[in-house]
């Protein structure tokens, strides 16, 4: 369609099909392009967190360096003989790690806000990445005068590459907020459990301080995972 603007200027504007092409046209490119976008989304996202798992496996490895070889105990101050629990992600954060955004998983920036919702002293229950508690960190407590069973030991691992550290995990309830450990399966204890949230994944940090993505069930994460202490996965061995 031609019009004149003003004498002498020739406009040339668009009919109303040719500006439904236009539309459509977006439309098409956009529905192409998004799937890839959200996929691009989630893979950098996976990167990001498989980065803060390496850097928690170097300060957890770091802390075994400084601790003749011990894993850091789950309840940190009950080796000097405190009543309150001071978590390994509190210990390791404060002394090795010194960068708290690193116990989060991009995916989840809700945990993070659960977390800097809760007191200093409670908060660090609840960080985006669970430790093999029942396993690997142990309470390490006093019972009376006597330790439970220690930590486990670097030597003491001799398949380190496929003995778990820390992977994806949150509270159960709702994914909303975290969990600092995950072997709630085996302790009966509280609902922390590992959390899919990678492509129905979890990225896991191994002993030997590596980082792999593993597929799993999101709601049944130990189909894969199994349980226990003679577990593949889970147990010292
Ligand atoms: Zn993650």
């Amino acid at each position: 369609m031609q019009n004149t603007g003003s004498p002498g200027v020739l406009l040339r504007t668009f009919t109303l099909i040719e500006l439904l092409v236009v539309i459509a046209i977006i439309a098409i490119l956009a529905a192409m392009l998004l799937p890839a976008l959200n996929q691009a989304k989630g893979r950098a996202h996976q990167i990001s967190c498989v980065g803060n798992q390496k850097q928690l496996g170097l300060s957890m490895l770091m802390y075994a360096d400084d601790s003749n070889e011990y894993h850091v105990p789950y309840y940190r101050n009950y080796l000097e003989g405190g009543s309150a629990p001071y978590q390994w992600s509190r210990y390791i954060d404060e002394e090795y790690l010194k960068a708290t955004d690193s116990f989060f998983c991009p995916t989840t920036p809700e945990m993070r806000a659960y977390f800097d919702s809760q007191s200093v002293s409670y908060r660090y229950f609840f960080t985006a990445y669970g430790y093999n508690y029942w396993n690997i960190g142990t309470s390490y407590r006093y019972e009376g005068n006597v330790l439970d069973t220690p930590p486990a030991r670097l030597a003491e691992l001799l398949m380190p590459d496929t003995t778990i550290l820390t992977l994806d995990a949150a509270y159960r309830t709702d994914y909303t907020a975290g969990a600092n450990n995950a072997t709630d399966a085996d302790s009966g204890c509280c609902n922390n459990v590992p959390h899919a949230r990678h492509s129905d994944g979890v990225n896991i940090l191994w002993c030997d301080g590596s980082v792999r993505y593993m597929k799993v069930t999101p709601l049944d994460p130990w189909a894969q995972l199994g349980t226990g202490a003679n577990n593949t996965f889970w147990g010292r061995k």
